[in-house]
């Protein structure tokens, strides 16, 4: 053999006998279960999408990492898997940290993963390429945050971010790699051996005997106890206890939005119409999985009335405890765990909730209900949101296994009270910050996730959060049907600017239509101007698959300042001479 020959040989038996940080984090991933990547490609982990792809991950790039990240955190939702979205340094990273920073305060598992510029240039801070020191942002922001320098700590590395992730309460983690770290070699031998597959990488934790035994003596005490059910307990997927314990103590039960479903909305014991008395008069209320931060009034005030309340709570996270108001029966745990140890000590003997308080708060549902029947079957046109949400609502109970996203401010408060949900884990929506943007990640990943269709009922202004993304969803030629609640502006399209001639600041161009935006992208676009044509384009668009983008013309003077919130949005009363 020539010399030449034989060196070139000597030189593919060696590189055969290496690995690289490219490799290891992608046989990292897929050690553990990750099978799909949320993410914009870019400068320095380009390459690295592309080999993860030929790998076998599925890799959806988008086009703004914060909705990669949205992807992400709900896919950790729905799948209780760690949801990974991998964004380029700086700007990219920056983009990707709102999701992240959302998915730690919904407590909904997420990695972000960013490369980053080089450490020796940007500690010294030399003005690298989109230099920053990301670590350091990204902790604030996240539950845990950690940055892989050596190839032969990616495995590590990779199991940290993932346990931190979903062990104990879950939440965001942000992995830093540095461009130098993807192109470090190592011998493939002992780069498989570095890597780890994280066991039982969120353990059960068994509420004490003690505990439960507390909070049962209180439930019993109750002459009108309530059980409000959080995404917390969606989130658990111990769906069959949840409701065997809720049947068992008879007591009427309040689904938070994201819990919509765990019981069907339609339940005999759901409360959901009668939210305003089931707060005020009970006197036991045992949260499952949800918080009593800003959405339930902190527990406290006129929502929650003047006779005295005893809280029961059942939560993974101990400093839940008392943080907005004195929680006398503490079950500390994971959810199944929980539901399961007061399934057992209920034993088969239990006296439900006394009857007449039961009798009471379904005669105010029923009441609610039946006053709000008419306002759903108008078919007035152009559309009220009462007319709107009557089709839908219709068409979500003939589609129960259907995905269901909501954002916006009227479109979303209406919604959530008049569209029933019967499955757990349908409904997502703005979540704990009441967010708007999360509409079309979203929608991508529940599409992805579940394999079911996906109905997207979106505001004009929430939707143009994220509206770009509809190529994406072409792209990929998801069964996403996007309805767009047109009302030509924010809250209202009716403001006018009398101090010069341009719009006021909430209103968008009158007449938009929506429905193009698609079309530019191969995709079907609807322009529904009544509660019929909204009828037959949705069902079409649900049967098909097809990508759809339904604009609904709603009246531009149907709608509320703030949607149910105006309590939370300052006015000046002061008038200027
Ligand atoms: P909601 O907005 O529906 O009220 P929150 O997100 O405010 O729900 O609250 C969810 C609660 O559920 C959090 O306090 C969180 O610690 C808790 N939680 C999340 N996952 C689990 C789990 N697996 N077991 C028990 N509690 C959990
Ligand atoms: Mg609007």
């Amino acid at each position: 053999m020539a010399e030449a020959a034989v060196a070139k040989k000597a030189e593919v038996a060696d590189t055969q006998d290496l690995t690289d940080g490219f490799h290891l984090i992608i046989d990292a991933l897929k050690l553990n279960g990750v099978k799909t990547i949320y993410g914009v490609p870019g400068i320095p982990i380009t390459d690295f999408g592309r080999m993860a792809q030929a790998e076998g991950i599925r890799v959806i790039s988008f086009r703004h990492e914060q909705n990669a990240g949205y992807a992400a955190s709900i896919a950790g939702y729905l799948t209780k898997q760690p949801g990974i979205c991998l964004t380029v340094s700086a700007p990219g990273f920056l983009n990707g940290l709102t999701a992240l920073a959302h998915a730690t305060t919904n407590c909904f598992p997420m990695i972000l993963i960013s490369g980053s510029s080089e450490r020796e240039v940007v500690d010294l801070q030399q003005g690298d390429y989109e230099e920053m020191d990301q670590l350091a942002v990204a902790k604030t922001m996240c539950k845990a945050a950690y940055r892989v320098l050596h190839a032969q700590d990616i495995g590590i590395g990779v199991a940290r971010a993932i346990r931190a992730a979903v062990s104990g309460r879950p939440g965001g983690v942000y992995l830093d790699l540095p461009a130098k770290l993807f192109g470090q070699v190592m011998n493939a031998d002992a780069g498989a051996k570095s890597l780890v597959k994280v066991i039982d990488a969120a353990p059960a934790q068994i509420p004490a005997a003690d505990a439960v035994k507390r909070a049962l003596d209180v439930l019993k005490s109750a002459k009108k106890p309530l059980i409000i059910l959080g995404k917390g307990a969606a989130y658990a997927q111990c769906d069959d206890a949840i409701k065997a314990l809720v049947e068992k103590s008879g007591a009427p039960f309040l689904p938070m939005s994201m819990a919509k479903g765990l019981i069907p909305d339609t339940h005999p014991q759901c409360a959901g119409a009668a939210r305003s008395l089931v707060l005020k008069d009970s006197d036991v209320v045992m949260m499952v999985g949800a918080r009593l931060n800003w959405l339930l009034s902190h527990g406290k005030g006129k929502t929650w009335g003047d006779a005295p309340k005893k809280f029961i709570q059942l939560d993974i996270e101990p400093k839940e405890m008392d943080s907005n108001v004195e929680i006398v029966a503490p079950v500390v745990g994971d959810m199944g765990s929980c539901v399961d140890a007061l399934l057992k000590a209920m034993g088969d003997k239990w006296t439900p909730a006394p009857s007449d308080w039961v009798k009471t708060v379904a005669a105010k549902r029923d009441d609610n209900v039946a006053k709000m029947a008419p306002k759903l079957m108008n078919n007035n046109s152009p559309m009220d949101y009462h007319g709107a949400l009557g089709v839908l609502r219709q068409i979500v109970k003939e589609r129960p296994d259907a995905m269901f996203v909501n954002e916006g401010a009227n479109t979303l408060d209406l919604a959530r009270g008049i569209i029933d949900i019967y499955k757990p884990r349908k409904r997502i929506d703005v979540g704990t910050w009441g967010i708007m943007g999360i509409g079309m990640g979203y929608s991508i990943a529940a599409a992805i996730e579940t394999g079911k269709p996906v109905l997207a009922v979106e505001g004009d202004s929430a939707f143009g959060f994220s509206g770009m993304e509809v190529e994406t969803i072409c792209r990929y030629n998801l069964p996403v049907c996007i309805v767009i609640f047109n009302n030509d502006g924010i809250y209202r399209g009716t403001d006018v600017n009398t101090a010069g001639s341009d719009p006021a600041t909430t209103v968008f161009v009158k007449g938009a239509r929506y429905d193009k935006m698609i079309e530019a992208f191969g995709g079907v676009g609807v322009n529904a101007t009544s509660p019929d044509e909204l009828r037959r384009a949705v069902n079409e668009a649900m049967d098909s698959g097809k990508p759809t983008l339904i604009n609904a013309v709603i009246d531009p003077a149907a709608g509320s300042e703030s949607g149910r919130i105006g309590n939370l949005n300052p006015q000046s009363v002061v008038k200027k001479k």
